[in-house]
């Protein structure tokens, strides 16, 4: 049984939605097909959550309208028999229902989840009515159903393990299941969501609890690529990455899949393999345990870091510093990317500033702080990189008329990091492409 994951673009048009419908039945083997809402929808939904919780009832209303009139638009051109068309319109009718009831309700955190639900609802809702009216038979799984996340928003693999087995039991005949991707229940039973992106999460936990031959994400790029494609002119596909270096890939930027989501495979080890819908017999990358192939892989950069900066003279031999420093952001749940020190300073880099003022003001004790904001990670990642002769060689010449500010090495052997001012990532990720790849 396999795992195939469409995103928001792929069923994001009617005709896209025709060419899932063809992937998913082109062989025979059993299958979960976990689906995105359709493309612009969630930003939507996330705009009409604002607009309610800012009581602006008059906007929420005209953006539900806007929604609406795309998804009616979106089942004229989806289906061809009066009937399914039928079906799809009490589909809407219903969702849309809720969401003007919204506007006469009080607004809660928890109304807003219900309200991002909306999107995956919807677009499976309407696939499964695109399926029958084909003759394809197949079952709508709730993920409400099974999809769980604890108290601390972790989702609980042997629930959702239990509850799948549970479900997929009840159609031991059936060979093709479409659920929604993003959606789960919380451990108050409240309808919430695996945040932005989380589709493929989706995807990894239902791979990871049946154990699939193969989690497939499916979207519009051919892969992961060797570098940022609307930064640098020349870029490739990579064809074999392992688990870790995809895991750090997603992690530093790389927008091709969800960070988090590795684990649950890798856990499991079940390959999971990107694909293009557009061009599908493109080869794509396959990420599984181990690959044949070392050196070099990937660069990724991320933004929005804030590199933090504390000196202390009380530093110098002193033992239980950086506990008390870490201690800081952890209070804070404020997660450290990188980190270097020496004898009388440390520097740390986080991608979350929200808390930022109560934790420089926790750090006063400690030292003197200096905040620099607008920096960039760049990850240069691949097998056993560490090891390979001439990379930092390369990496330093490729970075001579950038200001680096902090580099991280050996930390893991599949990655090393730069971190230099954002105005510097396009020449940092060109000059990158020249000196590792040889792509001009
Ligand atoms: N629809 C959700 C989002 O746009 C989840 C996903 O597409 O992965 O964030
Ligand atoms: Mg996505």
């Amino acid at each position: 049984m396999k795992v195939m994951k469409f995103g928001g673009t792929s069923v994001g048009k009617p005709e896209r939605m025709h060419e899932v419908a063809k992937l998913i039945t082109a062989d025979p083997e059993k299958k979960i097909v976990v689906l995105s809402a359709l493309s612009g929808t969630t930003n939507a939904l996330v705009e009409i959550g604002q607009s309610a919780a800012r009581f602006e009832r008059e906007k929420a209303a005209e953006q539900i309208s806007k929604l609406s009139s795309h998804y009616h638009s979106f089942i004229g051109q989806l289906l061809n028999t009066e009937k399914a068309r039928e079906q799809a319109l009490a589909i809407i009718r219903e969702h849309f229902e809720f969401l003007s009831i919204i506007l006469r309700i009080s607004f809660s955190e928890s109304l807003n989840k219900d309200i991002l639900a909306q999107g995956e609802l919807l677009s499976t809702k309407l696939f499964s009515v695109y399926l029958e009216e084909q003759g394809i038979p197949h079952v709508l799984l709730p993920a409400l159903e099974f999809m769980r996340i604890d108290e601390t928003d972790e989702p609980q693999l042997d629930l959702i393990r239990t509850r799948l087995t549970e479900l997929l039991a009840r159609y031991p005949e059936n060979k093709l299941f479409i659920t929604q991707g993003y959606i789960c229940r919380n451990a108050k039973g409240e309808v919430d969501n695996l945040k932005r992106g989380g589709s493929d999460y989706t995807a990894s936990l239902v791979a990871a609890a049946i154990q699939a031959t193969v989690c497939e994400i499916w979207t519009d790029i051919d892969g992961m690529h060797n570098n940022d494609p609307r930064i640098v002119k020349k870029t490739l596909p990579v064809e074999q990455l392992s688990f870790d270096e995809a895991a750090e890939l997603a992690y530093f930027g790389a927008k091709i899949l969800h960070p988090t989501c590795i684990w649950p495979t890798q856990q499991q080890n079940v390959p999971v393999k990107l694909l293009n819908t557009m061009q599908p017999s493109a080869t794509g990358t396959v990420i599984q345990k181990s690959t044949s192939t070392k050196g070099v892989k990937a660069i990724a950069a991320k933004d929005g870091i804030i590199a933090i900066n504390i000196k202390s003279s009380r530093m110098l031999l002193a033992y239980g510093f950086l506990r008390k420093i870490f201690e800081v952001f952890e209070k804070y749940k404020t997660p450290i990317d990188m980190v270097t020190t020496s004898e009388v300073a440390v520097s740390v880099t986080i991608d979350n500033g929200i808390h930022l003022p109560q934790i420089l003001k926790e750090l006063e004790p400690f030292g003197t702080t200096e905040v620099e904001t607008d920096q960039t990670i760049v990850s240069i990642v691949g097998n056993e990189i560490v090891e390979t002769r001439d990379v930092l060689n390369k990496i330093f010449e490729a970075l001579s008329q950038v200001p680096v500010r902090m580099v991280s090495y050996g930390g893991s052997k599949h990655n090393v990091s730069v971190l230099i001012p954002s105005s510097f990532k396009n020449l940092t990720l060109q000059k990158l492409n020249v000196k590792l790849f040889g792509l001009e």
